[in-house]
């Protein structure tokens, strides 16, 4: 038997994926030329890249909503994107679509992200407003355009243009003066990740809300679909203890929006005739992976409530608000003196000016180098 070699899978992928699907011989390349694998696909190749990355290794060490020290078991930003990645290989899969593009892009989709979550990002872009602006998925792009360094002939990871256009998502002036083709219509894998990535986290939060205290059951009492996931695995599931029941009703909830996804977007690409990778620039920018409107009004009801519970907590907006200070005070004593920075950090400047490189440098570290950091700062029995 012959080895299967990419030219094989990508004759495959046009007998076994659906018209609509993006084809890995149909790719628009990568930036700079580079001789192609025998037996993996630009994609798989792609996810390889990702994975071996310093940025994708870090994502181990950076908040999703709680912070790497309140505890070992809450997901970090390092499970999150291996459930995004399993979540959306699953619509992909069901889908017919580009199973290994979506997988790239889902491992990717959170490389831009600062230490403390959301938090992190919100400071990083109030601090940057006049120098450029940030944001994550912007920063995603940078991280593997420039940042990366592990190929002797370019900066970054040269990804190809789909994968890219994955991590950016939504075009932005920063990437419209890089490269002219990210807009338009989005593929329908990088839609997959999209929704893929809003049902992970919806669901993880919830289970690490329960987990942690913070969140009762009793809180959503009330709520149609938290009501109808305990009925069914009540149903199932009689006396079983607190974990193996909420594992139970998260699971059910992650089924059911899953199922959902898959069931309304092939309505949708029939309602709209999809029926090959041209079509989808007709539909302008509408979205073709969403929810029913049902399941979208269940939904509507469950986030606001985990909002005001999990996200609006007392203790949750505290350990939000404790990390925006110590990267706003990082940010401002290496911007009132570069030299105390590291060296490589420091070398950055002359490239990208002072506030970009310590933008990038404080994105680029994780939670717990960003307290090593503010205590060498800040406490004066501390070794600098
Ligand atoms: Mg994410």
């Amino acid at each position: 038997m012959d080895i299967l070699s990419r030219t094989e899978i990508e004759k495959r992928e046009y007998e076994w994926l659906a018209p609509y699907a993006m084809k890995s011989a149909e790719t628009k390349g990568r930036q700079y030329k580079e001789k192609e694998h025998p037996y993996r696909s630009v994609y798989q190749r792609d996810r390889d890249r990702i994975v071996y990355s310093t940025a994708f290794r870090r994502l181990e060490y950076k908040t999703q909503v709680f912070v790497n020290h309140e505890g070992d078991y809450y997901r970090t930003r390092l499970t999150h994107t291996i459930e995004v990645a399993q979540i959306a290989r699953t619509i992909a899969r069901a889908l017919r679509l580009n199973e290994e593009l979506v997988e790239a892009i889902a491992l990717a989709h959170d490389l831009g992200h600062t230490p403390f979550g959301h938090a992190g990002e919100d400071i990083l872009a109030s601090l940057m407003a006049k120098h450029g602006g940030f944001d994550h998925n912007t920063h995603g792009l940078r991280v593997v355009d420039f940042l990366e360094k592990r190929y002797a002939a370019f900066n970054g990871l040269n990804l190809t243009q789909e994968v890219r256009r994955g991590i950016i998502r939504h075009a932005s002036p920063f990437d419209k003066k890089r490269s002219g083709d990210i807009k338009g219509a989005q593929l329908l894998e990088i839609q997959v990740v999209d929704i893929a990535d809003e049902i992970a986290y919806d669901n993880h939060d919830l289970d690490d809300g329960l987990k942690s205290g913070l969140l009762t059951e009793k809180d959503f009492e009330g709520i149609q679909m938290w009501e109808e996931a305990v009925t069914s695995v009540e149903k199932k599931n009689l006396n079983v203890d607190e974990e193996i029941r909420r594992s139970q009703i998260i699971r059910h909830l992650i089924d059911v929006q899953v199922t959902d996804i898959v069931d309304n977007a092939l309505k949708q690409i029939n309602k709209l005739r999809i029926n090959s990778l041209g079509c989808l620039s007709k539909t302008n920018t509408k979205k073709i992976v969403i929810f029913s409107e049902k399941m979208e009004c269940k939904r509507s009801s469950l986030k606001k409530n985990l909002k005001k519970k999990l996200y609006e907590h007392y203790r949750v907006v505290r350990m939000a608000n404790k990390a925006a200070r110590f990267l706003k005070s990082l940010f401002e004593i290496y911007c009132d003196n570069p030299k105390q920075l590291q060296p490589q950090a420091f070398e950055k400047i002359s490239t990208y000016g002072k506030y970009r490189a310590i933008c990038d440098y404080l994105a680029g570290m994780t939670d717990r180098y960003a307290l090593d950091q503010y205590k060498k700062f800040f406490e004066p029995y501390e070794r600098v």
